[in-house]
């Protein structure tokens, strides 16, 4: 068996330690006969398994009691909507700051419960930047402000965390949870579809402010409330239960690798080779805004467009799969999430070099 290097957006590639562990647990997890999967949801043995992967993902980050931790579904997507039925009172107003295609779509889907107050937006650039906060145009009576800490697609991220005062602060951290220290304490709210840093597709992950729970709509799906999700530990319904156990496993695997600091030097590490390599090599671009180049998402352009097609056959004969770009824009993204060694970006980086001899 060989495992490729996978530099897919998401679902991503997951560390092997884990899946082995998955793969010893799989058919009979510690002894009880049953696979995580077949277990009830309110066995003693998946409840542990449930608290073990809350506290450890406390930990890592460093989320008090002050706030609840929810395993929900539906992908951060589903969010986009729980949000402002939860926090967004039907005559107030949400700011959101537009940094790309995912804010874009949090910003849509918000449209359809209230009024959304668009504070700032990089479009003008072509998001290849954020705009500065002393230019935002911020309601001081929002409901709360929404902003996206990386923009997956486009390979933009903030390097610094937005102040909002009294406001709630709402963060969509799916494709940067978790790659470095964050200070919960800044957040109202943080969610993260898992399947970027975290875990399989489907899981969302929920930070919530205490304080937040209990001011959801009426019309509100019970499962889509908050309060309701919180109140029953995350088992109004049936959970995710596999998935809320994998995620688990990567949570001890990364305390296991020295924590949210040690991933940090990490991944700026990665980061900042390749893109230090594309800027050195004439064949490769890159768009973004230096100051605020993702460290998790890097897309690149090769000089000429008709070698797309080349580059990516190659790569995927060297097992460096899924690099092209979102179907969106076109041109070639490599993720470095977490769970993508460094070895990964070295041997990217290798075949880049010879490819540009090549055909450059
Ligand atoms: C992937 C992603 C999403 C969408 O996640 P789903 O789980 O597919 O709904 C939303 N926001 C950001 C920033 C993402 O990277």
């Amino acid at each position: 068996m060989s495992r490729a290097f996978n530099f897919c957006a998401g679902p991503a590639t997951l560390p092997e330690a884990v899946l082995k562990q998955a793969e010893t647990e799989l058919l009979d997890w510690r002894g009880t006969g049953m696979s995580v999967m077949e277990m009830s949801h309110r066995s003693d043995e998946f409840v542990s398994i449930a608290e073990t992967a809350e506290k450890d993902l406390r930990e890592l980050a460093g989320i008090s009691d002050d706030y609840a931790v929810l395993f929900m579904q539906g992908g951060a997507s589903s969010q986009f909507a729980t949000i402002p039925l939860n926090l967004l009172g039907e005559n107030a107003e949400a700011d959101y700051v537009s940094t790309g295609i995912w804010s874009k779509k949090a910003i849509a889907e918000a449209k359809r419960f209230g009024n959304v107050n668009v504070a700032a937006s990089s479009e003008d650039s072509g998001f290849t930047t954020i705009p500065d906060q002393s230019s935002w145009a911020t309601n001081p009576d929002a409901a709360y402000l929404h902003y996206t800490p990386n923009e997956t697609i486009g390979g933009l991220e903030y390097d610094f965390v937005p102040e909002s005062g009294a406001v709630p602060l709402v963060a969509d951290m799916s494709s940067t949870i978790l790659s470095r220290p964050l200070d919960v304490s800044k957040y109202g709210l943080i969610y993260a579809g898992a399947q970027k840093n975290i875990g399989p597709s489907g899981l969302v992950v929920v930070i919530v402010r205490k304080d937040l729970l209990g001011k959801a709509r009426k019309e509100t799906p019970t499962m889509m409330n908050y309060q309701v999700i919180a109140d029953n530990g995350s088992m109004y319904n049936t959970p995710a239960t596999y998935s809320w156990y994998l995620a688990g496993l990567v949570f001890k695997w990364l305390k296991e690798q020295g924590g949210l600091q040690a991933m940090g030097e990490m991944n700026a590490r990665k980061a900042s080779k390749l893109y230090g390599f594309i800027d050195d090599n004439d064949f490769y671009a890159n768009p973004i805004d230096p100051r605020f180049r993702s460290w998790m998402n890097v897309p690149f352009t090769l000089a000429d467009d008709a070698l797309n097609g080349e580059f990516l056959q190659g790569a995927n004969a060297r097992g460096l799969l899924n690099l092209a770009g979102h179907r969106s824009v076109g041109g070639m993204r490599a993720s470095l999430y977490n769970a993508m060694p460094e070895a990964g970006v070295d041997a990217l980086i290798e075949y880049m070099t010879e490819f540009a001899k090549e055909r450059g």
